[in-house]
């Protein structure tokens, strides 16, 4: 950090723009310029900046809708560049959503520091969602149902928890791993004993007719635990 960190710097006055791109870029940011909202916007459709600095007067407007519009999207941190002070009490006031704000005329170091240290927070932000995300993320997914291992627990469709015994759930996850493939009555022995659970194929049967029971589908036509005649199980979804 800052390494290659993406920094988008809106300002309209050429002279300024030029300083900023130079003091930034030289600190190890990627750094794009934009002079106008307009250009910003452009330019954010294929550059997905960790770090915006946003002039507040500029041609087509004042920076305050961008930053508005940063803020409802996400993680990315909003640096507000002012020329007057009274325009920073604004920024304060209207809680706008922007991470540090700095005055003009302003000193290159300072304003490297802040990046700097905002960089820091957005990567940290950035990592919690991403972990967040992962935790979230169901480990095998068919017909709308949710399997999350850790918890031992099935969402269906609606939202709602499957009640499932401990053995229903382990053939689930044994028909789950071989998904899109036919998976052999022994095969599934074989994984729900990895499990310490004892099985033979005619409690798989049964199970597996549970399963169905427990778990309805509203499509047409055959279950998604589909049977293979001589063989054992396939899951399609
Ligand atoms: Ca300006």
């Amino acid at each position: 950090m800052p390494d290659g960190t993406r920094i988008l710097v809106v300002e309209d006055d050429l002279d300024v723009r030029n300083l900023l791109e130079t003091v930034i870029s030289a600190e190890g940011f990627e750094v794009q310029v934009a002079g106008s909202l307009e250009q910003c916007r452009t330019i954010m459709k294929d550059f997905d900046a960790a770090l915006y600095l946003i002039d507040v007067g500029l041609p087509d407007g004042d920076g305050f809708s961008l930053v508005r519009d940063l803020r409802a999207r996400g993680h990315a941190g909003v640096v507000v560049l002012s020329g007057r002070s009274a325009e920073v009490d604004q920024v304060l006031g209207l809680e706008l959503g922007a991470d540090d704000y700095v005055t003009k005329p302003f000193r290159s170091r300072e304003l490297v520091a802040r990046l700097r240290a905002l960089a820091r927070r957005v990567a940290v932000a950035q990592g919690i969602a991403d972990s967040q995300q992962d935790e979230s993320a169901p480990d095998f997914q068919v017909a709308g149902y949710n399997l999350f291992l850790r918890g031992r627990q099935l969402i269906d469709p609606e939202g709602n928890d499957v009640a499932l015994t401990s053995a229903e759930f382990d053939v689930l996850v044994a028909l789950m791993e071989q998904k899109g493939k036919v998976a052999s009555r022994d095969q599934i022995i074989q994984s729900v004993r990895r499990r310490n659970w004892t099985g033979n194929e005619r409690a798989i049967d049964g199970i597996v007719s549970r399963l169905r029971r427990k778990l309805p589908t509203h499509e047409t036509g055959p279950h998604f635990i589909r049977t293979v005649h001589g063989i054992g199980y396939m899951l399609i979804g």
